[in-house]
């Protein structure tokens, strides 16, 4: 273990607040994995939930780990930050997963923790190692063979479930633990598969598990942020979106249990900020504003839908000093929004931004995609018109609000509606982007866009089988001409995984899983989708 290494653990911790720092004498060892940076991570709201929870059982010990890009180059082992103890040294490992291109990271930290990759390589010995998160959720498939346990729900009903287990087994034969685990609800334990479908599991009582920054630190994206989950789900149904489909049903906070978590997070920032797939839809947002800006919080939230959109959230954010407005048309043409059922008009967005500009809010940003099922140059088209006309209206209002397009390739996700259907190929989606960047950037337009090439090999790992698991363990370096080599050297169809419409009929790698919608209703939404082309 390197100095340097523990040296940089402990700057890190020395700039944080809500640590926790336990004894492990007689206690479970837990490191939390996040495959990404300490900078990303600490920014994620499930991973401090998990850590809070984990945390509040005496008999645990729970400590952090991250996948540092120093660290693979230097092909340095992971340590957990609390006690910088390598992560061999721990009883469980628990990665939670959020993105499908930190797959890599996932292989190269275990593989430089010395830990076994393959879970049939690994005994009683070694760490128990576990998934979950939302890949896990949706298709656990390309990642199973390196996991002896995956999680296929939300950390409060599984975790109270799995730890008696855990702490009765984890001194016993590793066969028999985990044949325990695997008749627990929710849990996918490949060669203890039962046969039954693996039902997703949820928090019934969102209250009962507040959710809000466990740890503060400036080291991190939104690191002048309290955060808190004012909601979990979406309630709109949007064909191509795995939230809607892993994270049903809509679950609101009560106004009393966020005002106590946000009295609690003035203590420590004056600015909080609100955490949800579409915050406008908590019916009691306006009151709960009012509240906030009455006890002085400065406010941010994460999204908002275009409509409804209510003018009072809107006056009370700019009031709370939110600098950015985060809307999400998808599309520029009303024909492909009603494709993925977004539930909007070109009306409601123009509306839209006449309303942020009157708040006197410095900055737009409107997420698009493109590639999505029947789309063609006309749509593109109507996301440049569409994207000037906003300019236009927020121009005309002469207060300096700017606006940003953030713009990724639709990529098919597994559980959702457009499962089954393939992505445009990466040369249509870069010749897409130019015309949106020619047409767009001169006009004073910013744009962020995702890599097509990235987004190809997301799609792949998004609809992949146990065979991606190959090509993930042997990947000998993180790049595009790496991974395409690996997938030659495999005998990978990418075609099949990515630019291939299945049939409805077919048995699909995550067929096992149940998240809560029948596929009998996936495919009546994957008709009504087509039907609109
Ligand atoms: S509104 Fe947003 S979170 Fe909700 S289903 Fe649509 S894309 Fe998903």
């Amino acid at each position: 273990m390197g100095w340097d290494e523990i040296k940089k653990a402990r700057r890190r911790l020395s700039r944080e607040q809500g640590t926790v720092i336990k004894d492990w004498g007689g206690r479970i060892p837990i490191a939390l994995v996040y495959p990404n940076s300490y900078y990303v991570g600490m920014s994620n709201l499930g991973l401090h939930a998990i850590y809070s929870l984990l945390n509040s059982y005496s008999e645990v010990v729970c400590e952090r780990a991250f996948w540092e890009i120093d660290s693979r180059d230097k092909q340095l082992p992971s340590l957990c930050l609390e006690s910088q103890r390598p992560l061999s040294d721990f009883a469980v490992l628990a990665f939670s997963i959020s993105y499908e291109l930190d797959y890599f990271n996932v292989v190269h930290i275990l593989k430089a923790s010395g830990v076994p990759l393959y879970s049939a390589d690994r005994d009683e010995r070694h760490p128990l190692v576990i998934a979950g998160g939302p890949c896990i959720i949706a298709n656990p498939l390309p990642l199973s063979p390196f996991f002896d346990c995956l999680c296929i729900g939300e950390a409060e009903p599984i975790i109270p479930a799995m730890l008696p287990i855990i702490a009765g087994g984890i001194s016993g034969k590793r066969s028999d633990l985990l044949k325990a685990l695997a008749s627990l609800p929710g849990i996918y334990i490949p060669q203890y598969y039962s046969g039954k479908p693996v039902v997703r599991q949820w928090a019934a009582d969102l209250d009962n598990f507040p959710v809000a920054s466990a740890i503060l630190t400036s080291d991190t994206e939104l690191g002048n942020l309290y955060l808190i989950e004012v909601e979990r789900g979406c309630n709109w149904g949007c064909r191509f979106c795995l939230v809607s489909q892993a994270f049903r049903p809509m679950r609101y906070r009560s106004i009393d249990n966020l005002i106590s978590q946000a009295e609690l997070g003035l203590k420590y920032r004056k600015r909080l900020g609100l955490v949800g797939a579409a915050v406008s839809d908590h019916p009691q947002l306006e009151e709960l504003l009012l509240k906030l800006g009455q006890m002085g919080a400065e406010l941010s939230v994460s999204s908002l839908r275009v409509s409804p959109l209510s003018r009072i959230v809107l006056r009370e954010l700019a009031k709370g000093g939110a600098r950015t407005i985060a809307l999400a048309p998808e599309a520029g043409s009303q024909r492909l929004r009603q494709v993925i059922k977004k539930g909007i008009s070109e009306g409601d967005i123009l509306e839209a931004m006449d309303k942020v500009a009157e708040q006197g809010i410095k900055q737009v940003k409107l997420y698009f995609m493109i590639g999505l099922p029947s789309e063609t140059e006309e749509d593109i088209e109507e996301i440049i018109n569409l994207s000037l006309n906003c300019k236009g209206i927020l121009d005309r209002w002469q207060t300096g609000c700017r606006l940003v397009l953030s713009i990724s390739p639709f990529v098919p996700k597994a559980g959702t509606p457009f499962q089954w259907l393939p992505m445009t190929q990466p040369s249509i989606l870069n010749h897409r982007l130019s015309l949106l960047k020619n047409s767009l950037m001169p006009k004073g337009i910013k744009l962020k866009c995702e890599s097509p090439a990235w987004s190809q090999v997301q799609g792949v790992l998004a609809r992949g089988d146990i065979k991606l698991a190959e090509v993930l363990a042997n990947m000998e370096e993180v790049s595009l001409s790496g991974w395409r080599k690996t997938v030659e050297k495999c005998h990978l169809d990418i075609d099949f995984y990515v630019h291939q419409r299945w049939d409805t009929d077919q048995r699909l790698p995550w067929g096992m899983l149940d998240l809560g919608t029948k596929p009998a209703h996936l495919k009546l939404e994957l008709d009504r989708a087509l039907a609109q082309r």
